[in-house]
């Protein structure tokens, strides 16, 4: 501090770094004390089916609910999380949450049998990953088959390594699915040895595909490639009725987006839902 005065030639920090790195550690030291205090919550989002407009699953997502700046979305924090490591607890908590959610929706008489958690590739290559869930699910006695995990192309750096993870997971019921595909490190040579069940087409890819044959011809392609392989499908981020148009011609199975629902507080899920009366 007092270097950085009329010093600048000794100063390690510019003064632009150093108020990076001071907000980095407030938001580290924040990030602790949410965890503790409760301030994160999940919302879920509805994965809809193209053909019959049915809600298939829903897809939690993670929201800090910061003291004084408000709903802080998680690509603002995730990768701090992530870097700190604070991601392994607080991805086990969103495991749980879900979970839990997800049970008491199945108890109200909800028809839908799918809950994706996302799931950090720092989470994901902990040791101990196949038994946490193998634990969560025992907690909250939620059957397996109610739960999909949402893996990114990033876990592929370690693809030895991963690959018996998943079929760890595959083999009590679980199941997987690639996110954001298409962005991340691709290479399609592992996609043969990834047991997956879903396959998520990135929203870019959804978004192009208005503007032109040459973009609809790659989404056709991706969803021709998935099918081949046995994966389902599930297009991201579709915003409206032209693209959800354009998909229907496709054969893909499901596809999220604010065109149906944005991520909703799960009390908002209730009262949109259709539960049968008990
Ligand atoms: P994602 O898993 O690919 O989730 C989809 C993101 O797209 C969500 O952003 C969702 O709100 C947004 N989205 C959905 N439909 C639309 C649409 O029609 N238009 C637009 N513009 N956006 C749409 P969100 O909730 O901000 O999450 C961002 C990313 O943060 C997620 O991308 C995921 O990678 C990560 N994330 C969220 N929750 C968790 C979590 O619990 N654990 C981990 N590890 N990552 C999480
Ligand atoms: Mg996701
Ligand atoms: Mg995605
Ligand atoms: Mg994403």
């Amino acid at each position: 501090q007092s270097k950085s005065n009329g010093q600048n030639q000794y100063c390690f920090f510019t003064p632009d770094m150093n108020e990076e790195v001071f907000k980095k550690l407030l938001l580290e030291s924040d990030l602790q004390k949410a965890m503790k205090e409760g301030q994160f919550q999940l919302y879920y989002q509805p994965q809809v089916s193209v053909a019959e407009g049915e809600v298939k699953g829903y897809e939690a997502l993670l929201r800090w609910e910061h003291p004084e700046r408000g709903l802080v979305s998680p690509g603002d924090f995730i990768p701090l999380a992530e870097e700190t490591g604070l991601i392994v607890p607080l991805g086990r908590w969103v495991l749980e949450e879900a979970c839990r959610q997800m049970m008491v929706w199945r108890n109200e008489g909800s028809t839908v049998s799918r809950m994706s958690v996302n799931i950090s590739a720092i989470q994901f290559q902990q040791p101990d990953f196949a038994q946490v869930v193998k634990h969560v699910l025992a907690q909250t006695e939620l059957p397996p088959e109610y739960l999909e995990l949402e893996i990114t192309e990033s876990i592929v750096q370690e693809p030895e390594q991963a690959v018996p993870i998943m079929k760890e997971i595959r083999e009590m019921g679980v199941k997987i699915s690639l996110d954001d595909f298409g962005t991340g490190y691709s290479s399609l040579s592992y996609l043969k040895d990834f047991p997956l069940n879903t396959l998520k087409i990135d929203k870019s890819f959804v978004d192009n595909m208005e503007h032109g044959s040459r973009e609809k011809a790659i989404v056709d392609a991706i969803i021709n490639m998935a099918h081949r392989l046995e994966f389902n499908v599930i297009a991201e981020g579709i915003e409206n009725e032209a693209q959800l148009q354009l998909l229907s011609g496709e054969a893909c199975e499901e596809y999220q987006g604010y065109y149906y629902s944005p991520p909703l507080p799960s009390s908002d899920i209730e009262s949109k839902s259709s539960f049968p009366p008990l």
